[in-house]
């Protein structure tokens, strides 16, 4: 099962994605999180994407299509969920070629609608967990202990320089014009189903599980 999660920045794919890890033993490929270790581990990649990424702008189709080719070539997974990734038509023809070079195709992509006005309440609330990654929001998922992971128990908790207004805006504005476009693609290609994701996470959890059962 090679599945898509797909919505703005502040959606949830992150959120739903660990949860299908955890739940059905799936594989999570962000691009995001690949990108931040690339630039946490100072590599020379890492050090060009910096900037990019801080403005909250994409960074090339090149890099982020060399990251995913060199993760799926040494996995053996039952299921992988793509979160972040594809993001540009490029991208999702790309990953069509790998996939088929695998002998496999896309499953399911599924939308993440969420009100444009409810991602910048989401996105400023977030932090996660700088050891597991888990993720948490000041609000609607904070930890049972303040300062603690509940999955983990670190205390190594995070905020995302480009979780502010000015970031998220360009994010947002990259979403409608360079994303927003695969939702065409992948109708058109009989992939594509929609989630509410304003509702509760439990409640958008329980949608994923029922349109993966139909995929
Ligand atoms: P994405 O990966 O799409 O950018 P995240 O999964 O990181 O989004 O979620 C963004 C923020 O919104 C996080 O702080 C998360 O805890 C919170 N969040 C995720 N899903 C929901 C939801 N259904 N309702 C309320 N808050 C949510
Ligand atoms: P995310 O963690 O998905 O919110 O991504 C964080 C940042 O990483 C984005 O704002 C981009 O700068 C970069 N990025 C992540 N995935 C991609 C992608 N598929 N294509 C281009 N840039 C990406």
């Amino acid at each position: 099962m090679n599945l898509i999660l797909i919505g703005p920045p502040g959606a949830g794919k992150g959120t739903q994605a660990k949860r299908l890890v955890a739940e059905r033993g799936m594989v999570q490929l962000s691009t995001g999180d690949m990108l931040r270790a690339a630039r946490t581990s100072g590599t020379e990649m890492g050090q060009r994407v910096a900037a990019v990424m801080e403005r909250g702008e994409l960074v090339t189709d090149e890099i982020v299509i060399g990251l995913i080719e060199e993760q799926l070539r040494g996995l053996d997974a039952s299921g992988v969920i793509f979160d972040g990734f594809p993001r540009t038509l490029s991208q999702a023809e790309a990953l069509g070629t790998l996939l088929s070079g695998m002998g496999q195709d896309v499953d399911a992509v599924i939308e993440m609608r969420v009100d444009d006005d409810a991602l910048v309440e989401r996105i400023t609330g977030r932090f996660t967990c700088g050891d597991c990654g888990e993720v948490y929001h000041d609000r609607t998922r904070p930890t049972a202990k303040p300062g603690v992971c509940d999955v983990c128990g670190s205390t190594n908790l995070k905020r995302r320089s480009d979780d502010n207004e000015d970031a998220l805006r360009r994010r947002l504005m990259d979403y409608y014009k360079q994303t927003s476009p695969l939702l065409g693609y992948y109708f058109a290609h009989g992939k594509l189903a929609g989630v509410d994701a304003m509702a509760e996470m439990d409640t958008v959890a329980a949608e994923i599980a029922a349109r993966l059962e139909a995929a």
